[in-house]
Parts: C-alpha cells; sequence; structure tokens
C-alpha cells in the first residue's frame, strides 16, 4: 500500500461523497440525541474542503490532510468540526515530509489524530462518541499489522469492529458532548459522530 497526495485527495473526495448521500440519516440520529446538524455540518464541511482540494497543487499527503484540516476546523460548526480538524491535523504531522502513506503510517496517523481528539475534547472511549469507533478500529488495525496480516484482513477486520462498534454506541449513555445532556435518555441510539467515522473508516477501506 503506498497512497500519494493525489489518492488522499481523491479519498477525500469520495468520504465527501458519501458523507453527503448520508447527511439526512447523520441528521436523524443527531435530531434524537442532540440538536440534528451533524449531517448538515459534515456535508458542508467536506464540500468547502473539496473546493479547497480541487484548487490547490498540494504536493504531499501531509498538505492534503492540513488542507483538509484547517477547511473543518474553520468551516464546521458544532463539536464535530474542531475535533474531526485535530484528527486530520495530527494525522498530517505522523506523515511530514513523506510523498507516500503505507499502513504503517495510517496506523500512526489514527493513533497520533486520536490522542489529538481525546485532548481536545477531554473525551475518551466508552462516553459514546466518534472515539467509540476511532480507538478499537486504530487498536484492531495496529494489532493486526504486528501479527503480520494480509491487508485484506487487516481491512475486514477493522470493519467489523467499526460495525460492531456503532451497536455499541447504542447501549451506553452518553457523558461528553450534547448527548450527554440526555443522560440515561441516549441509551438506545446510535452516536451520530461514531456514525460519521465509521462512514469514513468504510470508505478509505474500499478505496485502498
Ligand atoms: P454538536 O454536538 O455541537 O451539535 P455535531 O452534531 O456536529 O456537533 O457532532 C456531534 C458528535 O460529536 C457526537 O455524536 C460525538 O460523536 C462527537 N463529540 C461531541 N463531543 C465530543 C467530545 N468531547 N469528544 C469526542 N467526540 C465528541
Ligand atoms: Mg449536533
Amino acid at each position: 500500500m503506498a497512497i500519494d497526495a493525489m489518492k488522499v485527495k481523491s479519498i477525500i473526495y469520495k468520504i465527501s461523497e458519501v458523507i453527503g448521500e448520508n447527511k439526512e440519516y447523520l441528521t436523524e440520529l443527531d435530531a434524537a440525541i442532540g440538536d440534528g446538524d451533524h449531517g448538515i455540518n459534515m456535508t458542508k464541511g467536506f464540500k468547502k474542503v473539496v473546493e479547497k482540494l480541487e484548487t490547490s497543487d498540494n504536493k504531499t499527503p501531509e498538505d492534503v490532510l492540513k488542507m483538509t484540516a484547517m477547511t473543518l476546523i474553520s468551516n464546521v460548526g458544532g463539536a464535530a468540526g474542531p475535533l474531526y480538524g485535530t484528527l486530520f491535523l495530527k494525522a498530517s504531522s505522523a506523515v511530514k515530509g513523506k510523498n507516500e502513506i503505507g499502513l504503517e503510517d495510517f496506523s500512526n496517523m489514527l493513533e497520533v489524530g486520536i490522542e489529538g481528539v481525546k485532548h481536545r475534547g477531554k473525551s475518551d472511549k466508552g462516553e459514546k462518541t466518534m472515539l467509540d469507533v476511532l480507538i478499537p478500529v486504530y487498536e484492531s488495525i495496529s494489532k493486526d499489522i504486528e501479527s503480520g496480516l494480509e491487508y485484506n484482513e487487516i481491512f475486514e477486520n477493522a470493519l467489523k469492529i467499526s460495525r460492531e462498534r456503532i451497536e455499541y454506541t447504542k447501549t451506553i449513555a452518553a457523558t461528553k458532548g450534547r448527548a450527554s445532556y440526555l443522560g440515561d435518555r441516549s441509551i438506545g441510539h446510535i452516536d451520530p459522530g461514531a456514525m460519521s467515522s465509521h462512514l469514513m473508516f468504510e470508505t478509505i477501506f474500499g478505496e485502498l
């Protein structure tokens, strides 16, 4: 696996498409336990990201990821914009100076990106947020790399975990973000940010 700047761009375009296709769904999920803007925020943000990337001459994966991060931070309202922005920004720093990203780089990007989200969100897994998908998927990938599994097995396992973790968010109460205002009444609902993270992973793995 060797992903150059062009490929990173095309994956991000695809993410933007998939998020746009799921705008209503993400918004519905957020309407149940938040304020119903997650799909709207994310769609608007990624549209802006695509506009920016299409008119820029990004030379490295780091440039593409950084531009994505800054655009999300400055264009997406709500909690998720700055958090996803931080994820992409930290991820960009993990591939500084590289022309291509390999699977181990991807794992490193996730590791430092997640640290950034945790720090910025003062959150961790088990709080019914995007981290309930991000952390277990990262753990699955890094464990499988260490075990020397083939790429397709690594992605298959990661996707399986991702799907399980979305369901898991239904079983717990939110303790961070708007959904935490509902306390136990948030149980029974999927976390919208966990779903948007899952959609991103599904898209990325589908493109690799
Ligand atoms: P807002 O809640 O401000 O309306 P969004 O609806 O766009 O923002 O995003 C909500 C999502 O953001 C949640 O579903 C959750 O996954 C994620 N989120 C909220 N707060 C945090 C946090 N402190 N740490 C990690 N993720 C969070
Ligand atoms: Mg919201």
